[in-house]
């Protein structure tokens, strides 16, 4: 039975964002939480995870979710433990990871449109955290976008951009795994050198200090591109169009530069590329695989507990830093993934 005091620390969506988000298009609020009707379930949430992909939420688009409601609380992956249900498909006590709320607690009926709450029943001895990120979303959209969407083979090489956040650097580290070339595009030269020196990376290319992105890729891929992970777009794509070999593959993960454009955004001026060298461009999410999750978990928790994969968590302590860490994700500060730990665990 919820405390009828029981108080609700949350950030809402109080006007939607033109570009980049500020403090009065996300505001603090803190409420009483309400009674649980037939089918919902109250969650205790832990931890948040901050993606790109929110901030395509906060629009008014057509999208494959639908838009956060102006009023209603920020929505991002958390994991929780239900505290109390009114729903036949959750248990008290169960640890379960999905959509909700920049909240303490979320009331959920377990679906955001068609995206359904997880229930986490083995946590392959690893930190709950873990399933926000090398186990959760991102982990998974890396695994499932170079293995079933791009294909490597043995020999190959693997372009990855934003390589050294959540997804592109567990792309990169399969991709050795497999036995490819592998090379990323990031915003620093620690990222570089830590792409390149902890996670066996074969070159790094720091794009903040490169005047010819086209070439630095032409100079670190010397056998050409066969794969092209991409997490951001715009001039990005179109270097990576006019290095990409006969046959190549492009996984479109995301288009991060675009995310807070305010004017349409130009190019790519390369398309033609893709014609004669007979491409594969191939857009995905990652809740198109979520039938292959289990055997998923299975590889990449083998992967992490071997020391095949590291990843680092970037955990910014406190839900009331959420906005400013929010911010991070689009000037390159966060260094790796992205999560905001809001309770301890009890
Ligand atoms: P990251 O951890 O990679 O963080 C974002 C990084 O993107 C920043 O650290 C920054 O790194 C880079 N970046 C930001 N703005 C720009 C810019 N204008 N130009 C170049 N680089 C930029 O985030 P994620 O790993 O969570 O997400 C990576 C991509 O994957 C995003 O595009 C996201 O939308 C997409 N995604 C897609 C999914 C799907 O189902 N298709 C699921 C999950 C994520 P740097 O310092 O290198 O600039």
């Amino acid at each position: 039975m919820i405390s009828p005091t029981l108080t609700n620390r949350k950030f809402i969506l109080a006007q939607r964002p033109i570009g980049l988000p500020t403090r009065s298009d996300i505001q603090y609020k803190e409420e009483v939480v309400r009674p649980l009707s037939d089918g919902e379930i109250l969650i205790k949430n832990y931890f948040l995870s901050l993606d790109p992909a929110i901030r395509g939420w906060m629009d008014e688009v057509k999208s494959y979710l639908p838009p956060i409601v102006v009023g209603e609380a920020m929505r991002g992956t958390t994991i929780g433990k239900v505290v109390e249900s009114k729903n036949p498909e959750f248990g008290q006590g169960d640890l379960v990871m999905g959509l909700n709320g920049w909240e303490d607690y979320s009331i959920s009926t377990g679906y955001v449109g068609p995206n359904k709450m997880g229930v986490i029943e083995d946590t392959y001895g690893l930190p709950w955290e873990y399933f926000l990120s090398v186990l959760g979303p991102t982990g998974l959209t890396a695994y499932f976008g170079l293995l079933d969407v791009a294909k490597p083979k043995a020999g190959e090489t693997i372009l990855v951009s934003a390589a050294a956040g959540a997804v592109g650097s567990i792309v990169g580290q399969i991709g050795k795994l497999k036995g490819c070339h592998v090379v990323g595009i990031a915003g620093s030269a620690e990222k570089c050198d830590w792409l390149k020196q902890t996670l066996g990376f074969d070159a790094a290319i720091n794009y903040k200090n490169t005047t010819d992105l086209a070439n630095a890729i032409h100079q670190a891929c010397p056998k050409g591109v066969d794969i092209y992970f991409e997490n951001v777009g715009g001039e990005f794509l179109d270097a990576a169009l006019v290095n990409m070999n006969n046959f190549g593959r492009i996984a479109m993960c995301g288009l991060i530069a675009n995310y807070n454009s305010t004017d349409p955004v130009p190019g790519p001026y390369n398309l033609w590329q893709i014609i004669v060298k007979s491409l594969t461009v191939k857009g995905f999410l990652i809740r198109d695989f979520v039938d292959k999750f289990p055997p998923a978990f299975g590889d990449i928790s083998v992967w992490v507990n071997d020391g095949f994969i590291q990843h680092r968590d970037h955990v910014v302590d406190g839900l009331e830093n959420a906005y400013d860490a929010f911010l991070m994700l689009f000037d390159g500060s966060n260094q790796g993934k992205l999560t905001v730990k809001i309770s301890d665990q009890d």
